[in-house]
């Protein structure tokens, strides 16, 4: 039998907030245990949540940026479980009337084609703390530094069908809200975490299979690898004529497998209630308006514009709008050297490759816009060739300064002189007769790659300064004129 895979993915994002969500403690990752937990965090009696400002903003900024409805009121609720790490016996969460309802979500898959998909609904929610089990031998810590965090539950529908369609979402997901600014997307800290919902059904029919649920599956890779084993594991038990059991997993990278945690909860199980000590959440129209206002390019209609302004391809400009800050490093660099096929190979060859090589985001690069705009220049004017730029390139990455004190300096102009060039021309044809004369008796359809011989020689010769396009009009005119 052939199977359909089904999935709905559930992403919890860290929103950007430097307080928590109902309390003045801070969010920064990884502080000392405990240090970031004031007495509303740790559930004192008689501590009530004060709710941040700027998480109902960012919310409502990721709901309007995919054009889904907003609401105009908002509802918290208590979501009532037992967990060490949750002293209030309950997490503030939304339910019957979340923040962002129902949208749409665009995206492109590796291959350049635009898929859609829906998104259920968007809710604002706490985080839980850490339960910490291996320092303390025999027993459990408790950190409360994470409790209280913002988090944004995005929901989408079971629209994927491949792991490929899941990660692009993610991917353009991570896109969306780095360039919004409402999280800083750094997955390695836990700020994107995603929960994967996996059935499969007969190919054909249209009624969906029983599903497992993989929990806090925290980067690209592990997302992929983990849809390719719990299809597996589901192919092979409904294969042998038995069942999926309905339940959260776990995917566990060293071993490569999914492995049973709980089997779930079903939702009335949380006796959600609404939250008696925050009032209902209500944007104005006024406030949207001020909301959408403030909402930057976004990055498919950056794409688009990094097509049709500076007539990149399709696959260029998905690479440099793919980060914010990348596509502002290709601007800036073009705003200098006003030219956009070079700006693009640039940013995307050498400072992409260096800085990756380095393990570095484009925030920390040593190199500016202005100073490989001003590279680019040189290049453009015939100061240097490409190669050279690429010594010269890692010369400023080093900080040895900009373009034209390091050309300078290293004196690694370009010979354009045609009396120096002469001269070399001159010199290599008479130092090869043999190789003068096997061209000469060419046939004109080798003469060309014969001739690379000499070019090559002279580039040695002239530590690939001397200017390739005029050292090969000079050779040719000699090699040509057998008088
Ligand atoms: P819960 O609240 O119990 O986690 P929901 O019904 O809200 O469950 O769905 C959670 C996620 O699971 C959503 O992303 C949804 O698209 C996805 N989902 C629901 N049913 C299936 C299914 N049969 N196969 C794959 N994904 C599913
Ligand atoms: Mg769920």
């Amino acid at each position: 039998m052939s199977w359909e895979m089904v999935i709905g993915l559930e992403v919890h994002l860290q929103l950007a907030t430097q307080s928590k969500i109902f309390s003045g403690s801070a969010t920064t990752f990884g502080a000392e245990p405990n240090t970031q937990a004031n007495a509303v965090d740790l559930a004192m009696p008689g501590m009530l949540p004060v709710l941040n400002r700027k998480a109902v903003r960012y919310a409502a900024m990721f709901g309007l940026a995919i054009d889904a409805e907003v609401g105009r009121r908002s509802v918290f609720d208590r979501k009532n479980y037992f967990y060490p790490d949750l002293p209030k016996g309950y997490q503030i969460s939304q339910f019957a009337e979340p923040i962002v309802g129902r949208g749409r979500f665009a995206f492109r898959l590796e291959d350049g084609r635009l898929q859609e998909i829906g998104i259920t609904r968007a809710h604002l929610e706490e985080d839980a703390g850490k339960s910490l089990h291996e320092d303390f031998h025999g027993m459990t810590g408790v950190d409360l530094n994470r409790a209280g965090t913002p988090l944004l539950e995005i929901v989408t529908d079971p629209d994927f069908r491949s792991s490929e369609e899941a990660v692009a979402f993610l991917k353009a997901l991570h896109s969306l809200v780095t360039y919004l600014g409402i999280s800083d997307g750094n997955m390695a800290e836990g700020s994107m975490r995603c929960d994967v919902n996996l059935s499969l059904r007969p190919a054909g029919t249209t009624e969906l299979g029983t599903r497992t649920e993989i929990k806090n599956v925290n980067s690209f890779r592990f997302v992929e690898k983990a849809i390719h084993r719990e299809r597996a594991r589901q192919e092979d038990l409904l294969e042998d004529g038995g069942s999926v059991v309905q339940e959260t997993r776990l995917y566990d990278a060293d071993r490569d497998e999914t492995r049973s945690m709980r089997s779930k909860e079903v939702a009335n199980d949380y006796r959600y209630f609404p939250e008696p000590d925050l009032l209902p959440v209500i944007l104005t129209e006024a406030d949207i308006d001020a909301l959408r206002e403030a909402l930057p390019e976004l990055p498919l209609d950056r794409r688009q514009r990094f097509r049709e302004d500076f007539g990149l391809s399709d696959y260029d400009a998905g690479v440099l709008t793919d980060e914010r800050a990348i596509a502002d490093f290709f601007e800036g660099t073009h705003a200098v050297c006003e030219d956009a096929k070079l700006a693009a190979n640039w940013v995307q060859g050498e400072l992409l490759g260096a800085l990756n090589a380095a393990d570095m985001s484009i925030a920390a690069s040593p190199v500016t816009p202005r100073q490989l705009g001003d590279l680019i220049l040189r290049i453009k004017d015939g100061s240097i060739s490409g190669k050279i730029a690429k010594e010269v390139f890692e010369a400023i990455w080093n900080g040895e300064g900009d373009a034209d004190e390091i050309i300078e300096a290293r004196g690694l102009k370009q010979v354009s002189d045609s009396g120096a060039l002469e001269a070399m021309v001159d010199k290599v044809i008479s130092e090869n007769p043999d190789q003068v004369a096997q061209y000469r008796a060419a046939d004109p359809a080798k003469r060309k790659k014969l001739s690379g011989f000499f070019v090559g020689q002279i580039m040695k010769a002239s530590k690939g300064q001397a200017n390739p396009k005029m050292v090969n009009e000079l050779l040719l005119k000699q090699l040509d004129n057998e008088d």
